[in-house]
């Protein structure tokens, strides 16, 4: 095997970027108030905002789109999509919907969650949302090891089973509607999860008649990293791990604008004859007919097609090394990173690089803005910004981290881009000690990061 690990593809059709100057940059970023959401995307050089919806499809992704039945009832693009799932779940029913969230929405308001608890590794923002909408509690049950950034441990999204155990114990089978394990685990640094834990919990659940769901949004590339990583892996196919790893669950939830490979769409996926009954009800009321539920017939073509694509080996291979060169680009330049990579982004320890910022003046929301001065970069930050909560007396309340994430999307970028994000992170680590925190001037009552506006300090 050669030493350099290419991009496995060619390209067919191009995208221009813009480019634009540094002095462009800080005025079009002052005019945003710091708040990189709020900038136009087409005064982004490089968008590593998110992974989500942002892939590139494949020729024959786009050749799918054009055979696209659209025919209302029972259309052969979704019997190609049930397929495609099916194989690599083995679940029985599969319903459609418009994306990962929908997903959510359909199952917690079928398995009556209102005053009971959702146990989970983390759960995704919008996970929570829709637990605590209807009533619920969200609890995330990760190990120690996830919350050290600098700890190479190689799952680091597992879910500590004794607590997990003890939870159950301790506020009885009845409280808890579900158990679900998130692979990858977004919210805690986009880290695998082993197929050791995600027995050791199906154990549990079966052993207390409690339904066990996956938050599939990553399952492919969490199951290269246990082909890489765990041992008796490493000789079978990605799609067999796949397999046996849904096996162990009850169901699914998916948004297919991750390990989809495309730009909309998402499924839930069970076992459970009533429960289906019920949820394809619910879906016909909110989403659409079974058959294409909030899709159209073309993108139900796209993901069985990106479904098959994901699993490619050699895809997963160069994707899973894209993150990994970013990482030691990164740490090689002195910026510390949330360790071992995970499989869709490197998430960067703002608080450890700029120790001269404290976390009330948003370290990581600071680096975010440094990277769009000198690179045109978008990241997000994921700390006292996004978390942080204003209390009565004015004083925040601060997360245990602030990481700013550079999520990579599937197929777009080539090595020389990412040269240039590890250049810029070069230049913005010489120079870190004039980097300048932040103050907010404006926030709305939740979800603040999306609109918030900040000021530079001097
Ligand atoms: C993106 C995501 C979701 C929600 O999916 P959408 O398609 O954005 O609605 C749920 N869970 C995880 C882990 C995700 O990354």
């Amino acid at each position: 095997m050669t030493k350099t690990i290419i991009e496995p593809f060619k390209i067919k059709m191009v995208e221009p970027l813009h480019l634009t100057r540094e002095e462009d940059r800080r005025e079009i970023l002052k005019k945003a108030g710091y708040n990189l959401f709020l900038v136009k995307a087409q005064n982004i050089l490089i968008d590593l905002l998110t992974d989500s919806g942002t892939s590139a499809m494949s020729s024959e992704q786009w050749a799918g789109m054009m055979r696209g039945d659209e025919s209302y009832a029972g259309a052969s693009s979704f019997y190609k999509f049930e397929e495609a799932i099916r194989s690599i779940t083995g679940f029985r029913y599969i319903i459609p919907t418009h994306q990962g969230r929908a997903a959510e929405r359909i199952l917690f308001g079928t398995i009556n969650v209102k005053d009971k608890f959702v146990l989970n590794n983390t759960h995704f923002d919008t996970t929570r949302a829709n637990i605590e909408y209807l009533g619920g509690t969200a609890v995330d049950l990760p190990i120690p090891e996830a919350r050290i950034p600098s700890d190479e441990f190689p799952f680091k999204g597992n879910m500590d089973v004794s607590l997990l155990k003890s939870f159950i114990q301790e506020k009885g089978r009845d409280k808890i509607s579900l158990v679900m394990l998130t692979i990858t685990n977004n919210s805690g640094g986009g880290q695998p999860v082993s197929l050791q834990n995600v027995k050791e919990v199906s154990a549990v659940c079966k052993s207390s008649g409690i339904p066990f769901f996956l938050d599939a949004c990553r399952f492919a590339e969490n199951c290269y990293l246990i082909k890489e990583r765990e041992p008796g892996y490493s000789s079978k196919t990605v799609k067999e791990i796949a397999q046996e790893l849904f096996s162990y669950a009850d169901g699914c939830t998916m948004s297919a604008k991750k390990d989809g490979l495309a730009n909309i769409g998402g499924f839930l996926a069970l076992n459970d004859e009533n429960l289906a009954i019920q949820e394809k009800n619910l879906l016909i009321l909110t989403e659409g007919f079974p058959t294409y539920g909030g899709l159209a017939g073309r993108d139900l073509e796209a993901i069985a097609q990106g479904l098959i694509e994901v699993l490619d080996e050699d895809y997963l291979n160069y994707r899973i090394a894209s993150i990994r060169y970013l990482q030691n680009g990164f740490e090689k330049a002195g910026i510390p990173t949330v360790k071992p990579p995970g499989g869709h982004a490197v998430y960067i320890d703002s608080r450890a690089f700029l120790p001269h910022i404290s976390p009330e003046q948003f370290p990581g929301q600071a680096l975010v803005c440094e990277l769009y001065v000198k690179g045109g970069i978008r990241a997000v930050e994921v700390g006292s910004l996004m978390f942080g909560k204003k209390q009565s007396d004015g004083k925040e309340i601060l997360p245990a981290l602030d990481l700013v994430r550079l999520a990579i999307p599937r197929r777009v970028y080539t090595q020389s881009h990412i040269d240039y994000v590890i250049e810029i992170g070069e230049e913005i680590a010489k120079h870190k000690e004039k980097t300048r925190g932040l103050k907010l001037i404006y926030e709305s009552p939740f979800l603040r990061h999306f609109t918030a506006k900040l000021e530079p300090l001097f």
